[in-house]
């Protein structure tokens, strides 16, 4: 049910191909279904990296850095979900902020999304949410052993990931670099630096 794509150190199931978790339907049964892949994808330094490891800088900066929907944080950059315009004419001003973001999610559809394929980013530009989420209605039906494997794989992507950010945000902040103001010295810095760990 539930595989590990050691290549791209993803997790992944055939239950995608025929989603029916109920928390990620969308709102209305003619919007595209695109379950889990409601999301906006955040990517860090470990996904730039992977881009400027793969000489893809260009693509980093037209595909992600100038995304339209994209907002630039100093080490991360939110690439924000196509939201359908009927979220807009809900009425939701009752809701908390954590239930308004449950039901935008019903509207929503990742930018790199396709729909009958499924994610459009190459394997080693997702970040570690994309490449370890399971829905629980498939977690559920996952024995003893293969829950456990499942967190032995969430803790190898997690980590790997986790290690890499915090040496070179530091490294980064200690030289006065950030994705806002000066994004090409970051990317020659993840070109030189970024395989010493
Ligand atoms: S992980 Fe679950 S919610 Fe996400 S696409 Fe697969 S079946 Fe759907
Ligand atoms: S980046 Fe890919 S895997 Fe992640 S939410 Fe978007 S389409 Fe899904």
């Amino acid at each position: 049910m539930i595989t590990f794509d050691t290549n791209y150190k993803q997790i992944l199931t055939n239950a995608c191909l025929h989603c029916r978790d109920p928390y990620f339907l969308p709102a209305n049964p003619t919007f595209i279904h695109a379950g889990c892949c409601s999301y906006s994808p955040v990517l860090g330094l470990f996904e730039i990296y992977q881009m400027i490891k793969d000489g893809n800088r260009e693509y980093f900066i037209n595909t992600i850095y100038n995304h339209k929907a994209a907002t630039i944080k100093p080490y991360e950059i939110i690439i924000h979900a196509n939201v359908h315009p009927q979220f807009d004419q809900l009425s939701l001003n009752h809701l908390s902020h954590i239930e308004k973001a449950d039901i935008r999610l019903q509207y929503s559809v990742c930018q790199f999304f396709e729909p009958q394929k499924g994610c459009g980013l190459p394997g080693n530009y997702k970040n570690t949410t994309c490449r370890s989420f399971i829905c629980l209605s498939v977690e559920d039906q996952l024995d003893e052993q293969r829950k456990s494997q499942l967190k032995k794989w969430n803790t190898l992507i997690y980590q790997e990931v986790k290690t890499f950010v915090k040496q070179h945000r530091k490294a980064l902040q200690s030289f006065g670099m950030n994705l806002q103001t000066d994004v090409q010295s970051v990317l020659n810095y993840l070109e030189v630096e970024g395989s010493k760990n």
